[in-house]
C-alpha cells in the first residue's frame, strides 16, 4: 500500500503514437517507476496523439492503456485529464485503463498547495477561432453523432480534415497560441487558487506573478513529449522538472 508521502507525478502532451516507438517504450518506462515511488499520476490530456472513441485500437493504444492498467493495479492512482486530441475518451476507456477520468477544472492538494490543473487549451481565449471550434466538438450531441459512424469511417474523416474541407472533429491544424493573462487570473481567483498547473502550449516554464491584489501566483506549463519529454514532480519539497527518462531511471 503507498503512502500520501510519496510523489505525485505530472505530464501532458506526450503525443504517442506508433510513430514514435522509442516513446512509447519510454512511457512504459515512466509508468513502472510511477509504481515504485508515485502514489498518483496526473496526465493532463493529448496523451495519445490522436483517439477516436473507446474502440479505437490503433496499434499502440492496446500497449499504452495496458501500461496504466499495471500501474493501476501496482496501487496508483491514475487519473486522466481529456487533451484537445483526446477528448473522446469515455467510460470503456477508464474501466480498462484503471484511471479516473477528471473534469476540465480539477483542484488537488499537492502536499498542502491547493493546486488548479487543466489541460490548458481553455485558457488559450485569443484564439477565438479554436473556441468556437472546441465547444463544437465538446458537444454531447455532435460527439455521439461522430461516435455513431464506424471507426473506419472515423478515421477517414480525421485524415481527410487537413484537407480543410469537412471540418472534422479531431484535426484542427494546431497552431497553438499562448494563454491569455487575463483568463488565467480569472480562473485562478475563481478557484481560489495560488497555483496552476497546465500543459498544451507546449511552452514549459515556471511562471511566478502577483496579481491585482498583491498575491503571490505560481504557472507551471507542463512540457511535452516531442521534445525534452519532461515531467512535473510533487514531493513535500515542491515541484521538481526533469526528463522523464530520468525520472524512470532513478531507481533506489
Ligand atoms: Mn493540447
Amino acid at each position: 500500500m503507498k503512502t500520501t508521502n510519496e510523489a505525485i507525478v505530472l505530464a501532458s502532451d506526450l503525443h504517442l503514437s506508433h510513430e514514435d516507438p522509442a516513446k512509447l517504450a519510454l512511457f512504459e518506462a515512466f509508468m513502472a517507476q510511477a509504481s515504485r515511488h508515485a502514489g498518483a499520476v496526473y496526465l493532463l490530456g493529448d496523451i495519445f496523439e490522436i483517439w477516436l472513441g473507446d474502440d479505437d485500437d490503433s496499434p499502440p493504444h492496446g500497449r499504452i492503456v495496458d501500461a496504466m492498467r499495471r500501474y493501476v493495479d501496482s496501487g496508483g492512482a491514475l487519473f486522466v485529464m481529456r487533451g484537445n486530441r483526446d477528448f473522446l475518451f469515455g467510460d470503456r476507456f477508464a474501466h480498462d485503463s484503471g484511471a479516473t477520468l477528471l473534469d476540465d477544472w480539477h483542484t488537488v492538494d499537492l502536499f498542502g498547495t491547493k493546486t488548479l490543473l487543466t489541460h490548458g487549451d481553455l485558457l488559450c481565449t485569443r484564439d477565438v477561432q479554436y473556441q468556437q471550434f472546441r465547444r463544437y466538438v465538446r458537444d454531447p450531441g455532435n460527439q455521439r453523432e461522430f461516435l455513431s459512424h464506424p471507426l473506419a469511417q472515423r478515421r477517414a474523416i480525421a485524415a481527410n480534415t487537413r484537407s480543410g474541407t469537412k471540418a472534422s472533429m479531431l484535426e484542427k491544424e494546431d497552431v497553438i497560441m499562448d494563454v491569455e493573462s487575463s483568463t488565467v487570473d480569472k480562473f485562478m481567483s475563481e478557484f481560489a487558487v495560488t497555483r496552476l498547473i497546465h500543459g498544451h502550449t507546449h511552452r514549459p516554464s515556471d511562471h511566478v506573478f502577483t496579481d491585482d491584489d498583491g498575491t503571490r501566483r505560481e504557472r507551471h506549463v507542463l512540457g511535452d513529449w516531442y521534445d525534452g519529454c519532461s515531467v512535473i514532480v510533487a514531493t513535500q519539497a515542491g515541484l521538481d522538472r526533469l526528463p522523464a527518462a530520468e525520472f524512470a531511471r532513478d531507481a533506489d
